[in-house]
């Protein structure tokens, strides 16, 4: 694994994101991301795509619907879907299983992992029977998703196949929180963490650049690696806020009217990457720093610690002599974030 990741940087388009290559995906069972299954856009790292891995629609919407930055289920209600519907797609699922063998399972859809300890050992136990090569089960969640378990519970939910989850925790200073209407607080997110680390549980989660706007300067970088150093997750993804017209939900971002307003001013992209390499030089957690996503026009992955220093210079280079109009165009082509 630290080979594989050496510093790697990739130069952005969407297509170039791996696991979005549209041709490859074309004859597979998930290949559209709205797919008539679901009543959202599939949600989901774009590392979850892969030919043994199937989608699996377990509740709708957003058990909060709030972030100010985000447009993606402003028009589906949260809602938890019957187990005999999850049985029928899980009937449909069983069929592609005897195509490409499925190992994994992604609930959707944008936090199923608030579901109760009790639903999701329910869900657990309907896909290991329906799915006989099934090894893990993969969901997103909200850092709030932990108030109702305990550790036990996080353990009994490793035990029956939940692994690598993701959690968009996007910062840890309360005044972006507040600011976006995150619906926790940092103190939430340390003891969120806390039950995370010593169930043992791997977990992958993000920090979002430029979410304090321009000048905000770099409080969100520091205190959100030292949140991360506190609790561990083994993945942690970049990206970069981007305010773009949802082709789905047919809006923009609720933060977008406060920029046409003028309360609230963009961060510019070299600033993102200044923000980037504070928030490095101050982490020293023990996990993969993967920030190739489609909001990134420069993407980097790389193991901390040991390939910080290779990180940090690689990220100097792109402040230096990065182009930041070709970027910032590149941030208004995103149509997919
Ligand atoms: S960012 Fe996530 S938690 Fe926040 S409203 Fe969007 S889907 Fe929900």
């Amino acid at each position: 694994m630290a080979e594989r990741y050496a510093v790697a940087v990739h130069e952005g388009k969407v297509d170039a994101v791996p696991g979005k290559d549209k041709n490859k995906r074309a004859a597979l069972p998930n290949a559209s991301k709205y797919n008539p299954r679901f009543v959202s856009p599939i949600n989901s790292p774009s590392w979850e795509w892969r030919d043994n891995t199937q989608f699996l629609q377990v509740t709708t919407g957003c058990s909060h619907n709030g972030c100010r930055y985000c447009t993606f289920f402003k028009n589906v209600q949260y809602g938890k879907v019957p187990l005999d519907e999850v049985e029928f797609y899980l009937r449909y699922i069983a069929l592609c299983d005897k195509v490409i063998p499925v190992k994994r399972v992604f609930l959707q859809a944008s936090n199923a992992f608030h579901l109760s300890y009790d639903e999701l050992m329910e869900i657990a136990e309907l896909v290991h029977k329906r799915l006989p090569n099934l090894e893990t089960i993969g969901s997103y969640g909200r850092m709030s998703d932990l108030r109702d378990k305990s550790v036990e519970q996080l353990r009994s939910l490793h035990d029956a196949g939940y692994s690598q989850l993701f959690f968009g925790v996007e910062s840890a200073d309360d005044n972006l929180l507040s600011l976006m209407n995150k619906g926790y607080d940092s103190a939430e997110l340390y003891e969120a963490g806390a039950k995370l680390k010593e169930s043992g549980i791997p977990w992958a989660c993000t920090i979002m650049f430029g979410l304090g706007g321009h000048g905000y300067g770099f409080d969100h970088a520091v205190k959100t690696a030292e949140f991360f150093n506190a609790v561990q997750p083994n993945i942690v993804g970049g990206v970069s806020m981007t305010l773009a017209y949802d082709p789905y939900m047919k809006m923009v971002p609720p933060l977008f009217h406060a920029v046409e307003r003028g309360e609230f001013v963009e961060a510019g992209e070299i600033e993102r990457f200044e923000e980037m390499r504070e928030f490095i030089r101050h982490l020293d957690a023990e996990t993969l720093f993967l920030s190739r996503h489609s909001t990134m026009p420069v993407g980097f992955a790389a193991l901390i610690p040991e390939k910080k220093e290779e990180l940090i210079a690689a990220i100097t280079k792109v402040i230096d002599e990065g182009d930041e109009e070709g970027m910032r165009k590149f941030r208004e082509s995103v149509t997919e974030v």
